[in-house]
């Protein structure tokens, strides 16, 4: 069965007390009430991977995932971050395809595909990101945008490499703008998404695949959104950065 999962992304937001801060509210509210079949992952920036990790780790359901990795194994790239890194310090996933990073640093699905190899190469989950943009959508091409995001990234890999990939379709007109797709758009293209799945891996890896909305979630549109029946969860920005949000997101995964 897959996973429900809330995942917070926060960008270059928060110092390292308040990520600390954060973290011990998160935990401190839902260690004794989550529902055990949902996931939390943490996003920090790379400077705090090691103290939120360390927050984290005993706790089974909450999980710390990197922003990005460098698609080499090492090397002489200043400033950058291996997945061999990220996976020393116990961390267990990795944020790839952001749209941020895909519009400010001109990351292309090739070089994607490389990021997800690396990633699990060195036994991280990624949380693989794909969307439209707003032109797409209006111009009708978001099925053929959001497919081309998944194959020229994902489809060389195998079923038992695909299995450990998390998804999470956000649309980029809904990224930070406060506009959020309704649940029908999402769940459109989350089902979309899910039958490419289950064309390329087949019905079993496809059911199995946990595929997350993103895009402007909050306390007030996420049960809703997470009622539909392809949407397992939130890769959550803004609203990821206060607990109490958060918190209700998780919640509303049930
Ligand atoms: C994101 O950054 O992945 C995101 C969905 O941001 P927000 O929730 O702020 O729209």
């Amino acid at each position: 069965m897959r996973k429900k999962i809330a995942a917070g992304n926060w960008k270059m937001n928060l110092n390292a007390e308040q990520a600390q801060g954060l973290v011990s509210e998160v935990m401190g509210k839902f260690t004794s009430e989550i529902n055990n079949q949902v996931e939390v992952i943490f996003g920090p920036s790379a400077l705090f991977l090691h103290q939120i990790q360390h927050l984290a780790k005993d706790h089974a359901q909450f999980h710390v995932a990197a922003q990005n990795i460098h698609q080499a194994p090492k090397g002489a790239y200043t400033g950058d971050i291996a997945a061999s890194m990220v996976a020393s310090l116990g961390c267990s996933h990795v944020i790839i395809g952001h749209s941020e990073r895909r519009e400010y640093y001109g990351e292309s699905n090739a070089l994607l595909a490389q990021k997800l190899d690396i990633a699990l190469e060195n036994g991280l989950q990624p949380i693989y990101c794909l969307g439209e943009r707003l032109d797409d959508r209006e111009g009708d091409n978001t099925f053929a945008v959001v497919s081309s995001q998944l194959a020229e990234a994902c489809f060389h890999l195998s079923a038992e490499q695909f299995g450990q990939l998390v998804i999470a379709y956000e649309p980029v007109w809904a990224i930070g703008t406060g506009k959020t797709a309704s649940p029908e758009q999402a769940q459109e293209v989350h089902a979309y998404l899910r039958s490419l799945i289950a064309d390329q891996y087949g019905a079993e890896i496809a059911d199995n695949t946990s595929i997350l909305y993103g895009g402007s979630v909050k306390p007030g549109n996420a049960n809703e959104l997470f009622a539909c029946p392809d949407i397992d969860g939130g890769l959550v920005g803004g609203a990821s950065l206060k607990s109490d949000d958060f918190c209700a997101i998780i919640a509303a995964l049930g």
